[in-house]
């Protein structure tokens, strides 16, 4: 007979949104399960965010190799030794592990249980033969890739997300079939590590992103070698010898075939909402994930969902917000509404893609009569000295300055647009974003003086030119 646990809190899902809510229940006293069926850390720490940026890491090096000549350094082609690739892969994995193990929970207070977790009634989960009634529950358990019904493709050994970084033999010619952030990371990385690679994107590849920042980086991403195939369809995919693969694509109505080694499926995320009892819970679910309230409740009160299985933006750091907002709503009854307006993302393509806020497009219908600030990263002087000038931050204003959105193509934008971040979850004006001092020389001035351009129509007001006259003379 199983054994009853009777947890304050019980989490199915050990992934980024999951152990957040652990680790924040854990250090207010309360008690909590924690459910795993795979392995602790999720997609994230073991099939998504860490190894593909160590993996564009060590593609980076790889072209910086090949282009130092500019540098004054003699450029050399690298031996790349795909096997030691994937190795610096997993020990970045390793590194950060224990950070999400099961020793660092259980020392924490947490009882972790690894094994799948299902509901059986809509107060009730079972799990490693244990019977878990919590007083909350919280569904964290994630996503995997979608795999499209595309005739064939069952018949070939394709790869997605999940068993990409465990390749360690470089593969010779890479079809990436879509051209989302997964898909475009992963083909750069890949060509630059040596591979053939080429990118079927049914529609425009980085479609959700402003096409006048994507345009920067894909050109570079072309520059790279890797061949685009955009508004292309896959229409099958066969075997092709021993080890080759042929897809049959369609485009304006023509059809071709590219033939490669491997493929990868990059072609978007399905939420893990099988076997977990959702319906003997009396949870409502549907394709996208979830059906959650504002406030993250699903249609059992007992129950919320959090990250990616609740099928909106689908980032780690959407699941650690969601995860505080739970917490304060189990532990604080405080419900909280995440906002996803203020939530960024990035790319980490080669140059890297970024956003906070509304789009050019949906500011313009929001807000009507909108500013829009655009600075080059070639007027920058650390960009200059890097020879990273192929870039521009783009920011947008209504008409009294106030800040609705940025966006970001161009070297460190992952990191740039944590200003803008912060500047519209605090209501910032343009203004303020001149009002700061940042070191010289940084490639964050290139955001002060995108902001400072706001004011450049004022100075043709003859008000303030008769000030800016007198502070010449005088000042
Ligand atoms: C290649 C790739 C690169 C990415 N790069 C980035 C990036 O750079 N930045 C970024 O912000 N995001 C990135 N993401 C997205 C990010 O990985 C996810 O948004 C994040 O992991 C979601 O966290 P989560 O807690 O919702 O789910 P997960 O981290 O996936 O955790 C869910 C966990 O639940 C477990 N589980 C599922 N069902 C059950 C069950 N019934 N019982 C018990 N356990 C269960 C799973 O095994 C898994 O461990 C990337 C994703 C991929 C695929």
């Amino acid at each position: 007979m199983s054994d009853v646990l009777t947890p304050d809190i019980c989490v199915i899902g050990a992934g980024s949104g999951g152990l957040t809510v652990a680790a924040a229940a854990a250090a207010f006293g309360v008690s909590v399960v924690l459910i795993e069926g795979g392995k602790m850390g999720g997609d994230c720490l073991n099939y998504g965010c860490v190894p593909s940026k160590a993996m564009i890491a060590a593609a980076k090096t790889a072209h910086s190799m090949r282009h130092a000549e500019k540098f004054g350094i003699k450029a050399v082609e690298p031996e790349v030794n795909f096997r030691r690739v994937h190795d610096h892969v997993h020990d970045v994995i390793g590194a950060i592990a224990p950070n999400d193990s099961v020793e660092r929970f259980t020392a924490l207070g947490v009882r972790v249980i690894e094994a799948h977790g299902t509901f059986t009634d809509a107060r009730t989960v079972e799990a490693g033969g244990h019977t878990i009634k919590a007083r909350r529950f919280v569904v964290a358990t994630g996503s995997r890739a979608f795999v499209p019904p595309i005739p064939g493709l069952d018949q070939v050994d394709y790869l997605t997300n999940e068993t990409l970084f465990e390749q360690t033999r470089k593969p010779g010619h890479l079809i990436v079939v879509g051209g989302g952030p997964i898909g475009m990371e992963m083909a750069q990385a890949h060509r630059r590590l040596g591979s053939e690679v080429t990118v079927i994107e049914a529609m425009k590849a980085l479609g959700k992103d402003d096409p006048e920042l994507v345009s920067i980086v894909l050109d570079r991403i072309r520059d790279d070698g890797v061949e685009m195939m955009e508004e292309t369809k896959v229409v099958s995919v066969e075997k092709r010898g021993k080890n080759g693969v042929r897809v049959t694509v369609e485009h304006d109505g023509e059809q071709s075939h590219v033939d490669g080694t491997h493929i990868l499926v990059a072609t978007g995320r399905a939420p893990n909402t099988e076997n977990l009892g959702l319906d003997a819970a009396g949870i409502a679910h549907d394709r996208r994930g979830i059906t959650v309230t504002d406030a993250l409740r699903t249609t059992n009160k007992r129950v919320y969902a959090i990250g990616d299985v609740a099928g909106g933006l689908q980032f780690t750091h959407v699941a650690g917000y969601h995860a505080g907002l739970v917490i304060q709503s189990i532990l604080f009854r405080v419900p909280g509404k995440p906002n996803n307006d203020m939530i960024p993302w990035a790319t980490y393509t080669d140059p890297e893609l970024a956003h906070v806020g509304l789009t050019e497009e949906q500011a313009h219908q929001k807000a009507g009569d909108i500013t829009i600030l655009r600075w080059p990263y070639a007027e920058n002087d650390r960009a200059q000295a890097e020879r990273k000038t192929d870039g521009l931050v783009k920011m947008i204003t209504d008409k009294k300055g106030r800040i609705l959105g940025a966006s970001i193509a161009g070297a460190n934008a992952g990191e740039m647009i944590n200003i803008f971040a912060l500047a519209l979850s605090k209501k910032m004006k343009a203004g303020d974003l001149r009002g700061f001092i940042a070191p010289y020389p940084t490639m964050t001035e290139i955001t002060k003086r995108a902001a400072t351009s706001f004011a450049a129509p004022m100075t043709r007001k003859p008000m303030v030119r008769r000030i800016i006259g007198f502070l010449r003379r005088f000042g």
